[in-house]
């Protein structure tokens, strides 16, 4: 059983109550797809410009996550029903990722639920 930490960025805390990486999770779907069973161990907001970062990412592998994902959203934006890489909430989501793995050593990868076509989760 894979345990995940999830960070979401604040842009988006108001308006998505993360259920789709929350069923991504439950289904190891998407961004999760690489885990034979995945449970959620805990979610940080990530908030601009990200200088809490690193002891997110120190809490959540303390709390015993195995990997910590940054959602979907931060990277891609949604345009005719699909989701398209670049224009995301964050305009440097992988400064965040680079934050977060240079904090931890357990993988951080980037990307959740509904991954843009053709897109490999980045692992950093
Ligand atoms: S640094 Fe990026 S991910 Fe973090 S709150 Fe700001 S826009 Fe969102």
């Amino acid at each position: 059983m894979a345990k995940i930490g999830l960070i979401r960025c604040e842009r988006n805390a108001t308006r998505c109550p993360l259920t789709g990486c929350l069923t991504c999770i439950q289904e190891t779907r998407q961004g999760f797809l690489g885990y034979d069973r995945a449970e959620l161990i805990g979610i940080f907001t990530c908030a601009c410009p990200g200088e809490h970062l690193s002891g997110y990412a120190k809490i959540l592998e303390k709390k015993g996550a195995d990997a910590i994902h940054l959602s979907t959203c931060t990277f891609a934006h949604k345009a005719e029903g699909r989701w398209v890489m670049g224009n995301g909430l964050c305009a440097q989501p992988e400064e965040v990722m680079k934050k977060l793995a240079a904090a931890v050593s357990i993988p951080c990868i980037m990307g959740s639920a509904h991954l843009p076509d053709g897109y490999c989760p980045e692992v950093f």
